[in-house]
């Protein structure tokens, strides 16, 4: 039995430890916020809660589809179509979204892993260390933010953070490492508004077009099922900045960003919206991979250190199915645990 460290318990490092459990190996999943998810996120607000990371998913593969649809089963998440004409099995691909947010399917996950998988929140890891002697040729500590070293000796480590993040743990292994800062995350401010009266609807592509490429999204957040309800909140709604804007803007200040992006919603929708009841803005440093790197994951098997997440394949793809963030990092953790176990 092997003990391995897992850091991040975004979508990719709870596959991963799930994985690597199922085969029977120990597993410490280490992370730095106070619980499971990463972008697969949802903020609390006194206007309702805003899933201000991957709105939703696609089940491109048939691995994932299988997965998604024991999700769906589960009633974790739902699938878009899923009460239309053809049965949910048979679409292809499946656009699904968490139930009744999209974190709380990040935390029915990390709740399902089993009782031998140790979860470490709030623990942030700043450097994988070799703790090699005569008597254990694969041993790595963790050097946590507070300086320390973890007591518990690793044979394997396994990073499934954001490419620039992990760049930065990947020191062991310089092409690794190079290989993670080569790889570029678009950052996306977003923003998060409720109204009291639910905006008029708008017809068609209108909802899309941003003529002077302020956003790349403005969604709804309480259009689908299992949306909280709050009194006297008529909407909410995210609006996701272009990767060129957030560019631009990404040392604003969050209130000149909730202006901006606000009065571009307001452009697109050629209307005056008024004051929203609540707003915030949340900036995501490292939003999504655009061109991920060709392999499902990464391995350095001498040294049992790898890297996985939406930075990696996770399946091989054709350029006409090329799978999203979310799908990536399932794919890619679930094959390296394969991977480590099998090693
Ligand atoms: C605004 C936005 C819109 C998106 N839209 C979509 C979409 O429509 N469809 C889609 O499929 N995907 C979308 N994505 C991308 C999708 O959310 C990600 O691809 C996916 O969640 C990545 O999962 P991951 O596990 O690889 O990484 P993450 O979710 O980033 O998880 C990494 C985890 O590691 C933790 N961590 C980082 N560094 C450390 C450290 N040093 N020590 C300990 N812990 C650490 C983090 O706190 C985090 O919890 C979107 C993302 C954003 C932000």
């Amino acid at each position: 039995m092997k003990h391995v460290a897992v850091i991040g318990a975004g979508i990719a490092g709870i596959a991963t430890a799930a994985g690597l459990q199922a085969a029977g190996h120990a597993v410490t999943l280490f992370e730095k916020s106070r619980g499971p998810g990463g972008r697969c996120a949802t903020r609390r607000s006194a206007a309702g809660n805003f899933n201000h990371g991957a709105p939703d998913f696609l089940a491109t593969t048939a691995a994932f589809r299988t997965q998604v649809l024991q999700w769906h089963d589960a009633g974790w998440v739902g699938i878009d179509g899923e009460s239309g004409a053809s049965p949910i099995h048979e679409a292809s691909p499946l656009r699904a979204f968490g139930l009744p947010s999209m974190n709380a399917l990040a935390q029915q996950l990390a709740a399902q892993l089993p009782a031998g998988v140790e979860l470490r929140f709030n623990t942030h890891v700043t450097g994988i260390e070799s703790a090699r002697d005569a008597g254990n040729d694969h041993a790595w500590r963790l050097r946590l933010l507070d300086g320390q070293l973890d007591a518990t000796r690793f044979d394997t480590v396994v990073v499934a953070v954001p490419a620039e993040q992990a760049a930065v743990l990947l020191g062991p292994d310089a092409a690794l490492a190079e290989a993670m800062r080569l790889t570029h995350s678009d950052p996306c401010w977003t923003v998060m508004a409720a109204w009291s009266d639910r905006l008029p609807a708008l017809a068609g592509d209108r909802r899309r077009h941003d003529p002077l490429g302020v956003l790349s999204l403005a969604r709804c957040d309480d259009a689908r099922p299992g949306r909280s309800n709050v009194d006297d909140i008529g909407c909410r709604w995210v609006l996701h900045a272009s990767p060129t804007w957030t560019v631009d803007h990404l040392d604003a200040a969050p209130a000149d960003v909730i202006a901006d992006l606000l009065r571009a919603f307001a452009r697109q929708r050629g209307a005056d919206l008024g004051t929203p009841v609540h707003s915030a803005a949340h900036r995501w440093r490292y939003a999504q991979v655009q061109t991920p790197r060709a392999e499902p994951f990464g391995w350095n098997a001498s040294l049992r250190l790898g890297a996985c997440g939406d930075a990696w394949h996770g399946a091989s793809n054709s350029p006409q199915q090329r799978a999203d963030g979310m799908e990536r990092a399932w794919l890619s953790g679930r094959a390296i645990a394969e991977k480590v176990a099998r090693d």
